[in-house]
């Protein structure tokens, strides 16, 4: 058995959706690394009986560690040490060393804002200095220390309090996890694998008969915990094992091998963005796009040293656009329309030729929600990757898709089904 642990997320803002928790996912990572099974992420408001009841609720799950994020502030609405010591039936007591380096902090923040009296400030952040009794204390990292209160039989799991901003509760959950109280907590645990498989053009379903049949063919099977998930227009398989099961999951990669060779893009966890990033090394690539206004630009470039291959992007979206920056001819959006094969050809063709490039993609069609017609329905998009070959012509790579969903998930759809153009282009697959 691996130990167990659950994180409780506090705070109104995240509640509420004003700020999006990242420290949920980051620290579900980091459990993941360590072996860890995580059970729960729960969300909580500040409000004392709120978190009171997530504790208790947590408490109650076979857990070996809770973590907690947020609430360590100086300000009324922070409480979490309070609410923790008092769910271990822990005194507060002042830590007077640590008030002394609260007061070291705080007085050098000071010296930046002269109006300020740093002695208030300094009462305010006094009560961050008082800690469960018999808790180990984490070095703040920002002005807020952490403690990590270790688990008894009466109360349960070790407990582990956390800041809220990622970038001090990130380098604290190193110190934590180096403590006694959080090793002890997860001793014994099972070292887990965790191996990817990525796919692209297959529904959910078809892998869901694959599944079935490797339920019943793959030695093992029940002893792999497999996720399989949707995102992006890609299927994605997440298997974690023990190292013992390896065996089972090299069975199970080898069913899907045969049944969805052709799907399977990545089995070491790259994405397709990572794949192409590194297909173009060595090339200049330019973008056209009309209904994705810029997405797909964003998504190449959203890497490191991108620069050196992604040249730039046109985002062209009334005829006017695509004639004078891509050069489109005119009769040719009036003969086939904007949303049209040889549009996207002419908006690639545009694109080597104005960037310089090498490589292209260009990409039009109608997102919706109107706009649509009988014969080109929301959704439909029409995609262009253009190779120059020596000499003057230009290999091109032009497919329609009609793809399903709302405006956003056409647009975002359509960074996919071209990034994954460009990947089977740059390979020589076609
Ligand atoms: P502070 O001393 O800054 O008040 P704190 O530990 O009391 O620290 P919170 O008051 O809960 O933390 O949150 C402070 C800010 O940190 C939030 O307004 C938010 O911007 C960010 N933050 C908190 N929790 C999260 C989270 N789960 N995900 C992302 N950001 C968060
Ligand atoms: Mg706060």
């Amino acid at each position: 058995m691996s130990a167990r642990a659950g994180i409780v997320v506090t705070g109104t803002e995240v509640l509420t959706g004003r700020v999006q928790d990242r420290n949920g996912p980051w620290l579900a990572d980091r459990l993941l690394e360590l072996g860890v099974d995580l059970a729960h992420i729960t969300l909580c408001g500040d409000r004392p009986a709120d978190i009171d009841a997530q504790l208790r609720f947590l408490a109650g799950q076979d857990l070996d560690l809770i973590i907690t994020s947020g609430g360590l502030g100086p300000t009324a609405d922070d409480m979490t040490v309070e609410r923790v010591a008092r769910f271990c039936g822990r005194e507060l007591v002042l830590d007077t060393a640590l008030e002394a380096r609260i007061n070291d902090i705080v007085t050098g923040l000071m010296a930046r804002f002269p109006g300020v009296d740093a002695a208030a400030v300094r009462d305010a952040n006094r009560k961050q200095a008082l800690v469960p009794a018999g808790a180990t204390v984490l070095d703040p990292v920002g002005t807020a220390p952490g403690v990590v209160v270790p688990g008894t039989p009466e109360v349960g799991p070790t407990i582990v309090v956390l800041p809220g901003p990622p970038r001090e509760l990130q380098p604290m959950w190193s110190a934590a996890v180096a403590t006694d109280a959080v090793r002890a907590a997860i001793a014994g645990r099972t070292e887990f694998r965790q191996e990817t498989v990525r796919m692209f053009g297959l529904p959910e379903s078809g892998l869901a008969d694959t599944l079935r049949d490797a339920e019943r063919d793959v030695t093992g099977f029940d002893r792999l915990e497999i996720t399989t998930c949707l995102r992006r227009g890609e299927l994605e398989i997440v298997t974690r094992f023990e190292p013992q099961d390896a065996a089972a999951y090299s069975e199970l990669l080898a069913v899907l091998r045969d049944r969805h060779g052709r799907e399977i893009y990545s089995e070491d966890g790259s994405s397709v963005d990572e794949q192409v990033a590194g297909l173009l090394t060595g090339r200049r690539l330019a973008v056209a796009e009309s209904c994705t206004a810029g997405l797909l630009t964003a998504r190449l470039t959203d890497r490191p040293g991108s620069s050196a291959y992604v040249a730039g992007g046109v985002a062209a979206y009334s005829n006017g656009a695509k004639t004078e920056l891509l050069g489109v001819a005119s009769g040719l959006i009036e003969r086939f329309g904007a949303v049209s094969e040889p549009v996207a050809e002419a908006m690639a063709a545009g694109a080597l030729q104005r960037f310089g490039a090498d490589t292209a993609v260009a990409i039009t069609g109608i997102a919706g929600p109107g706009g649509g017609t009988e014969d080109k329905p929301v959704g439909t998009v029409c995609f262009t990757v253009a190779l120059a070959e020596d000499g003057s012509s230009a290999r091109m790579l032009t497919r329609t898709s009609v793809l399903p969903g709302g405006r956003s998930d056409v647009r975002e759809r359509s960074t996919t089904v071209a990034m994954h153009m460009l990947r089977r282009a740059l390979l020589g697959e076609g």
